[in-house]
């Protein structure tokens, strides 16, 4: 747990969110400012600044947050038209938060990655 974090805070129940999953690894939670109809947040539980933070070590959770992003996507129904697994580093990344997160995307055509 780290000090003044908001999804270390999500993590522990300390702040509310709305909670898709959560497991011995992994937590998914609902974006406050969703960006599509579906727009879930998939964090490890422990505090990692960034995907770069985390290597061979971390191996188990990484697939874990795939796993869990088929499985909601699935849950959520949005599996068959298709969805989007992103995360953001640093500044030029566009990181805001500075807990490892996945943005899990879907239920509208995304378009092109790189568009703005
Ligand atoms: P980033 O830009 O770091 O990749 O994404 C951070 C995401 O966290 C943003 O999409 C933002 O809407 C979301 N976010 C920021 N604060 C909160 C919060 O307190 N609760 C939830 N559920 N999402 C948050
Ligand atoms: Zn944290």
């Amino acid at each position: 747990m780290s000090e003044d974090c908001i999804f270390c805070k999500i993590v522990a129940g300390e702040l509310p969110s709305k909670q898709f999953h959560q497991d011995d690894l992994v937590t998914a939670f609902q974006d406050i400012s969703e960006q599509a109809p579906l727009h879930v947040l998939i964090v490890p539980n422990q505090h990692f600044k960034d995907v770069g933070e985390m290597g061979d070590a971390q191996a188990e959770i990484l697939g874990r947050i795939a796993q869990v992003a088929g499985q909601l996507a699935t849950q959520e129904g949005v599996a068959s038209n298709g969805w989007r697994l992103v995360t953001n580093v640093g500044r030029d990344g566009g990181q805001e938060v500075f807990h490892t997160h996945f943005h899990l995307l879907g239920g509208r055509p995304l378009g092109p990655l790189l568009a703005r």
